[in-house]
């Protein structure tokens, strides 16, 4: 949560999702061209009431649309196998889910946010499933590579249409 968004951000998030990011407390990451953010970060108890396992959000519109592709093209249930059949696969998705709770607990302790309602929630299907690409592949772009394999395989698989290093943020 080193990287606290500003006004611009938030009125860039704003505009991405078409609603006001409630409980935004970082920019997970920006485009790295331009610096409009990919990802938020938002805390695990948004306004003191509302319980938020979706600690990384997928923003950027060019991120979602390509996330939204893959997942129409009916990738998950391959993924999911993967996930289930590769001992390899499944014990660094089961990584990632950890490392996911970690971070979110980090978070939750700084801002002094109860985590009652989500406790072992993370997000995305993690850790046994794979049910939201774009939460997967939020995680993968905030904590870099190595951390979520079937964020980063979305990515690798998406880079002709989104990449951090490529400005895509006029392409709405
Ligand atoms: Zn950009």
């Amino acid at each position: 949560m080193a990287d606290t968004p500003t006004d611009a951000d938030i009125e860039a998030v704003t505009r991405q999702l078409g609603r006001y990011p409630r409980g935004m407390v970082a920019v997970g990451r920006r485009c790295e061209v331009c610096g409009t953010p990919l990802v938020t970060v938002t805390r695990p108890l948004v306004e003191g009431r509302i319980p938020f396992p979706t600690t990384f959000y997928l923003c950027g519109t060019a991120a979602v649309r390509a996330a939204s592709h893959v997942e129409a093209a009916g990738a998950m249930a391959a993924y999911t196998e993967m996930v289930q059949s590769d001992p390899t696969v499944r014990s660094a998705y089961h990584r990632a889910h950890r490392i996911y709770l970690a971070f979110r607990h980090e978070l939750a302790r700084r801002l002094g946010d109860t985590e009652e309602h989500i406790e072992g929630i993370s997000a995305g299907g993690l850790p046994v499933r794979v049910k939201c690409l774009h939460a997967l592949m939020a995680q993968s772009l905030a904590m870099g590579p190595g951390v979520n394999p079937i964020g980063d395989l979305v990515l690798e698989r998406v880079a002709d249409e989104f990449s951090p290093s490529v400005c895509h943020c006029d392409a709405a």
